[in-house]
């Protein structure tokens, strides 16, 4: 059996990026808050990064949180990470966007204004609503993502559908499972 090569689903870019945001918050170790970004420049992934320890250290979740004045200061956001990733590669992050799961706090936004983002897209809203006023200030466009059903329930199959290029399937009489074989 053949399968249609036309993919069923082109996701916008928002779309795009987002989820990616949302798969890198998976791999997050603090549970404070399992947060993931995505550095995007030019339509072009940067950087990415979620809640963590930086390399080498340990984990809140393996050794607890390091708490400090109420906080704790384990781990790194996700927007330092991505912008982290991507001086470490050698990219400037001069005029990109981020996309977040959540919006960044003000230590996060600083730094993300000194690094040069002139786009901020995040799905929810986090503590600090005068982030808001501050981009506003530095001229930094602040957008909140909205998700898109379609899309979403799209995601939720996309492992079950692929691969979807050109392949002949080819059922299993003893497991019942499905293999794939290249054309
Ligand atoms: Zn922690
Ligand atoms: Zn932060």
């Amino acid at each position: 059996m053949k399968y249609p090569t036309k993919q069923a689903f082109r996701p916008a870019w928002d779309d795009y990026f987002m989820s990616m945001a949302y798969m890198a918050a998976e791999r997050s170790t603090c549970d404070r808050l399992r947060s993931g970004a995505i550095l995007v420049k030019d339509k072009r992934v940067i950087g990415s990064g979620y809640n963590g320890s930086p390399p080498k250290m340990e984990h809140c979740d393996d050794v607890g949180h390091l708490m400090h004045e109420g906080h704790c200061i384990r781990t790194l956001h996700a927007e330092e990470n991505t912008l982290l990733q991507a001086a470490r590669l050698g990219t400037s992050t001069n005029g990109s966007t981020i996309y977040s799961i959540y919006s960044p706090c003000y230590h996060c936004l600083k730094k993300l204004i000194a690094g040069g983002v002139k786009r901020i897209v995040a799905a929810h809203v986090y503590r600090d609503t005068r982030v808001s006023d501050a981009c506003v200030e530095a001229g930094v466009m602040y957008d909140r993502y909205t998700p898109n059903g379609e899309w979403l329930d799209y995601l939720v199959e996309l492992y079950k559908i692929l691969p979807r290029e050109k392949t002949s399937e080819v059922k299993s009489s003893d497991t019942g499972e499905k293999n794939y074989e290249s054309e």
